[in-house]
Order: C-alpha cells, then sequence, then structure tokens
C-alpha cells in the first residue's frame, strides 16, 4: 500500500496500516512535516471542547491517549499536559454544548467565573471574560518532532519512506513517483492543502486553502509565568473573532494566531512574511489580554496554511471513480490532535471497507466555504 503525504493525516495513516501487518510506503515531496506541511509548525493544541461536535470530542480524547504513548516513548516530550482555558465574553452555545457533551462523556472540564480565573491566572487580563472553561487533561504537542517521530518509527518498523512527487497514474492502482510509475493495492492521498491540485476538478473547488498568521513573543526575562508551569493553551471567543495561544514551550516564546480564516493561500507559491496589519492585530489581542507582554519583542513568525472542507469535517474517503484510491485531508485548522483516530479510520477504509461516519464522506463536502466546526 502507498500513502503519499507524511503529514500528521498521512503518517498515521502509514502507521495504523503497519500495526495492521501491511506492506505500507510513505511518500512525501520534501519530508514529515516540513516547512510549508500544514503539520509543520512547532505546536498545535489538543482539546476535547468542540461545542455540539460531541464526534470530535470523542475522537481527540482517543487521539490523547496514542499522543501520550507516543510521548512517553520518545527521548524528549511530544505532550505537554499544560490544559485549555476557554474564555468567553458571554453564554453561547458553543460553551452549552461543551458542557453537556463533557458531561456525558464523564470528561473534566472546570467552570470559573471572572474572580476564579484572576485569582488563577494573574498573569491575564480577564476585562471583558465573564467565565472560562479549562481542560486539565489536554495541552500542546510539538507538531513537527511529532510527526518526525513517528516517520522515524514506521521505518525502524518495517515501513519504506520514499521522498518522490506524486501524481496519480493512470488508474487507483498507479502512482507517478518523480515519473516512475508504482503500483498498490491502495494509494492513499494525505495531500494536506495540496489535495485541491492532485484533484484539480475535484476537489479543487471543496477545499479552501486559507493563509494563516502565527507569532512568537518574548515573556519578560526571569518570569516563569508564561512557562507551560503556569499558563495554559487558552482560545478567546472574542466577539466570534477568535484568537488562541500557546504558552512558552521549550523557551520558544508565548505563540499567538487568529483564528479566521485568512486570504485564499497556494502552498508552493504564497509569501510566508507576516503582514504589517496581522501583526499588529496580533501585538494588540496580546497586549491586551496580557499585560506583561506589551512592549515585549516578537521573536518569530510563522504564515502556515490551513486547508479547509466547506464545513469543517475531514475528508476520509475513496475516490469516487479510481478504484484502489482513496483521499484524506480537510483538517481545516483542527486536524493536528485527531491525527491518531483519523489515521486509525482511514487504515480501516483500506483494509477492511469500513467506512467512518458519513461526515467525513466526499459528498458532504460542499462548494461554499461556511465553518461550523469550531
Ligand atoms: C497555523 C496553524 C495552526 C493550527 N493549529 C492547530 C491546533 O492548534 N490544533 C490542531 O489540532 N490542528 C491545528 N492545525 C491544523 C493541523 O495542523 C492540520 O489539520 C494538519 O496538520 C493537516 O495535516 P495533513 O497531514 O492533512 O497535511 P500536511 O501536514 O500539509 O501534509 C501533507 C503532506 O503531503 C505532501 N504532499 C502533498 N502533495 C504531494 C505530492 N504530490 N507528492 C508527494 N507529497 C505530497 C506534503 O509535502 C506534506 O508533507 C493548525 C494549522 C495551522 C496551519
Amino acid at each position: 500500500m502507498i500513502v503519499v503525504g507524511a503529514g500528521v493525516f498521512g503518517a498515521w495513516t502509514a502507521t495504523h496500516l503497519r500495526r495492521m501487518g501491511k506492506r505500507v510506503v510513505l511518500v512525501d515531496q520534501m519530508g514529515p512535516a516540513n516547512a510549508r506541511a500544514s503539520s509543520g509548525g512547532e505546536s498545535r493544541m489538543a482539546r476535547g471542547t468542540y461545542g455540539r461536535d460531541e464526534i470530535y470530542t470523542r475522537m481527540a480524547l482517543a487521539s490523547l491517549e496514542e499522543w501520550k504513548r507516543l510521548s512517553e516513548r520518545s527521548a524528549l516530550p511530544l505532550f505537554h499536559r499544560h490544559g485549555v482555558l476557554f474564555c468567553f465574553q458571554e453564554m453561547i452555545d458553543y460553551a452549552r454544548d461543551s458542557i453537556a457533551v463533557h458531561e456525558r462523556l464523564n470528561l473534566p472540564l472546570e467552570q470559573l467565573d471572572t474572580a476564579a480565573l484572576r485569582a488563577r491566572w494573574p498573569q491575564m487580563n480577564f476585562d471583558g471574560i465573564s467565565f472560562g472553561l479549562f481542560e486539565p487533561e489536554f495541552g500542546g504537542l510539538m507538531a513537527r518532532r511529532s510527526v518526525e517521530e513517528l516517520v522515524a518509527r514506521f521505518v525502524a518498523g518495517g515501513g519504506e519512506y520514499v521522498v518522490a512527487h506524486a501524481a496519480p497514474g493512470a488508474d487507483g492502482h498507479t502512482v507517478e513517483l518523480d515519473g516512475a510509475s508504482r503500483n498498490a493495492a491502495a494509494i492513499v492521498y494525505a495531500c494536506g492543502p495540496w489535495l485541491p491540485k492532485v484533484f484539480p476538478e475535484m476537489l479543487g473547488d471543496r477545499i479552501f486553502v486559507t493563509r494563516q498568521e502565527v507569532a512568537f513573543i518574548a515573556p519578560p526575562d526571569g518570569d516563569d509565568s508564561f512557562e507551560a508551569s503556569h499558563l495554559p493553551g487558552w482560545a478567546d471567543f472574542n466577539g466570534g473573532d477568535l484568537y488562541y495561544g500557546f504558552p512558552s514551550l521549550e523557551g520558544r516564546g508565548f505563540k499567538i494566531a487568529r483564528d479566521t480564516h485568512g486570504a485564499v493561500f497556494d502552498p508552493d507559491t504564497g509569501d510566508r512574511r507576516i503582514s504589517e496589519d496581522g501583526a499588529a492585530l496580533l501585538r494588540t489581542f496580546a497586549d491586551r489580554r496580557f499585560p506583561a507582554l506589551a512592549g515585549r519583542p516578537f521573536t518569530e513568525f510563522r504564515v502556515c496554511q490551513y486547508e479547509n472542507s466547506s464545513n469543517g469535517d475531514f475528508l476520509i474517503d475513496r475516490h469516487p471513480t479510481m478504484e484502489g484510491a482513496y483521499l484524506l485531508g480537510g483538517g481545516s485548522g483542527h486536524g493536528f490532535k485527531h491525527g491518531p483516530e483519523v489515521g486509525r479510520m482511514m487504515a480501516e477504509l483500506v483494509a477492511n471497507g469500513t467506512a467512518p461516519d458519513a461526515r467525513f464522506s466526499l459528498a458532504t463536502k460542499a462548494t461554499v466555504h461556511h465553518r461550523t466546526v469550531l
């Protein structure tokens, strides 16, 4: 079997197929979690809070067990359990539904009023926040390192890894690797933001690739209140214009990003320099919510891309006409944490024909970009 794409989705699919005893070749044009891949960032948040979309809470939970196992076996940590705090201006359905789902699944979720938030995280300014939801079991995944570790283990466990550009061949069982044909019983295309280029007619108007900007800020020298031991990962609904960020993991600095979908972006040619407007927005938000960061220098910027499906649901399906070919992607800015479960679902579809939930089907992917999964 061949898996094209060594991002988090492809790497976990290859891993699960190997666990099933299959011969697997994992192919990537640039390397596992490379600089242009969506999985190529420093860190990604793992959380179970998903409003009414319980399916993702369950997937995040199951995936977290895999991530923790991988982290325990890795020389350096892959998962930092610093917890995740959601801040709300007012009670909204998303919060109400998240509380109900966590109660149903018996998952810890602390509800804190403004006074409790202020007492617990004095480095944050909670003006305008009426309450918070805190998930203590979740936290940050060291994204690039995790995928590299996974691929190294895949190879150590007998998998084959090949660097090549792949293009679909004449049929679903053939793929062209740098122009040379290779056949396999199944070929999974886990090409992230490149999927619309690999299958332009089918996915060109169903996967919306958007530019997303990330910044790191140096906390005050000698101040440990921005370390993972003192600050959780956080997300602020901010009246619908959501910002999120991480404590300073491994000395990299406080990380902040805006979740609102940016402009259309080409993963090959897009300009990966931060925009002045984007940097200013991140600065303003950081200064307001984290007063001690005011005036502290930016230490790094990253421009990455989300590969959004119409509503934020993943794509895990067979190719509709090329028997033997499979489509995997649509991570939509929240896929990383789910890599283990997404990979398991794809591997079970390939190996046993077990179809995942209908919301992951190609048929549900519309051509109008209207996000509903948050
Ligand atoms: C800024 C940012 C913040 C995010 N934050 C979070 C978060 O906090 N939590 C979370 O869970 N998720 C988050 N995400 C989303 C998550 O990172 C993605 O959903 C996930 O990484 C997608 O993985 P993938 O394997 O589908 O794609 P990718 O990681 O892009 O992997 C695709 C791979 O396919 C290869 N490829 C493509 N075409 C070809 C070809 N023709 N031949 C050979 N190889 C090919 C590429 O080189 C690449 O390595 C974030 C994303 C971004 C951009």
